[in-house]
């Protein structure tokens, strides 16, 4: 059996095949690329995992108090390591990445002090931890102030006013890495550089925070490598490689990840506590894993977007710009396109495949949301997802993939979808 009737079998047309693999070709160059960041990234791994002297006894589980748990510590230390800091924080009492923020913001910060995004707005669920949306527990009901700083126009960082919002009572500034779910274009590990060093040179000892989340491993040096002194993320997402069952990770300075220990725990307690419960060799073994599992989730990202800017739609990052995240963005400018590619990437799944996404009211959304998953692990957003609001311009954002391969059915799956449904012209000037 050849290629194309292999995936023929499952669904996807002749000419949806020719048409995908026609991009293909065009892409050799990226995908080498891809593959040379992930070869890179993976010795850095393995270094950390030969350095830290991994070895079988770490895996075993540990219940309880969790007390001189090893396996744990030297996962931290593998973690650490990777991110050329002082200490990392790993655990599955860290539920999301959301909480990972939370912690590390809430550890380091104290009343009367402030926090500053110059970055412009942070990730919906961080509104509510910092206080933005007024809620129970935030910072801001803790006595934290909060500033904001937004973006140019051109996406860029507004220095002077950065500049301007910098106070005696600045004490942590937070940065997101990735665009998340806003149209503005996702920061470079150099770009967040180069913002930490303009903010040290104003105030040396202020705490840079970097949200991680959907960057790691996609370039080959980390937030940390310039200058954050916190890299947060969750482990469902890249450096879990689709293996973790849960949790989130913290690497940084040794005092401000202490005292994310003692925030997580208790005081007194801090890192000493939390028993592995018997999911460590998934934690290793997804952290080994990940610098692939992200290669596979970029390689579908650049391939989607070659597919569809080809068939006239606005893609965000484009076919061609570089990469600082895994997700990919597709406007596709109707209702029923966002929702026969959600079906599409449903359709293709390991897992749930023959269910039918449907849009639905989801609580804190303005519009009907649609989403596409069918994953091991629930709600992971490293194997393929999508999702999106039913509203101008009907973006539908996609991300991961275990495999490449996945990937690619999953959008030849979407692209298949709209075709039968008279929904794109593949000769392009889609409008
Ligand atoms: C996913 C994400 C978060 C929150 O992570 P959860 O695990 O969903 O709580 C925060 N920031 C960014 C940029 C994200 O992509």
């Amino acid at each position: 059996m050849d290629n194309k009737s292999i995936y023929q079998s499952l669904g996807i047309s002749p000419k949806i095949y020719d048409f995908g693999n026609e991009i293909l070709l065009s892409l050799k160059d990226r995908f080498d690329n891809i593959d040379k960041i992930a070869e890179i990234n993976q010795c850095k791994v393995i270094s950390a995992m030969q350095k830290n002297k991994v070895n079988a006894t770490h895996f075993s589980a540990s219940t309880g108090y969790g007390y001189n748990d090893n396996g744990r510590d030297v996962l931290e230390r593998v973690y650490a390591d990777t991110f050329h800091c002082e200490a990392a924080l790993v655990r599955p009492q860290i539920t999301c990445g959301t909480h990972a923020l939370s912690l590390a913001l809430s550890a380091n910060l104290l009343p009367g002090d402030e926090l500053l995004s110059p970055v412009g707005a942070p990730y919906d669920t961080l509104e509510e931890v910092i206080g933005i949306r007024n809620s129970v527990c935030s910072l801001k009901e803790y006595g934290v102030s909060y500033r904001q700083v937004d973006l140019l126009a051109d996406g860029s960082f507004d220095y002077e006013n950065i500049k301007k919002a910098i106070n005696e009572k600045t004490k942590v500034i937070t940065i997101q890495r990735s665009k998340g779910y806003q149209t503005r274009p996702s920061f470079s590990v150099k770009q967040i550089g180069e913002l930490i060093a303009f903010v040290k040179g104003i105030k040396p000892d202020v705490i840079c925070m970097v949200d991680n989340c959907y960057g790691e491993f996609v370039e080959t040096i980390e937030p940390s490598d310039v200058g954050a002194d916190m890299t947060v993320g969750s482990l469902i997402k890249n450096p879990g490689g689709g293996l973790a069952p849960i949790g989130g990770y913290i690497c940084g300075r040794q005092d401000l990840i202490d005292r994310c220990g003692y925030r997580l725990t208790a005081p007194g307690l801090g890192s000493e506590v939390g028993a592995n419960l018997g999911i460590l060799t998934s934690l290793f073994e997804g952290f080994f894993l990940a610098p692939t599992v992200v290669a596979g989730a970029l390689k579908g990202a650049v391939f989607a977007a070659n597919i569809y800017e080809k068939l006239g739609f606005k893609v965000v990052p484009n076919s061609t710009e570089s990469r600082h995240d895994i997700i990919q963005a597709v406007e596709l400018k109707s209702p029923q396109r966002l929702i026969a590619f959600c079906r599409g990437i449903q359709a293709a799944a390991p897992v749930d495949s023959y269910v039918t996404p449907e849009p639905w009211d989801m609580p804190g959304y303005d519009s009907q949301v649609i989403m596409a998953a069918g994953a091991f692990i629930q709600g992971s957003s490293i194997e393929l997802s999508a999702d999106g609001p039913l509203r101008e311009p009907y973006a539908v954002y996609f991300q991961g993939g275990l495999t490449w391969y996945h990937a690619k059915l999953g959008i030849l799956m979407s692209l298949e979808k709209l075709h039968q449904e008279g929904l794109i012209d593949l000769k392009g000037g889609n409008k």
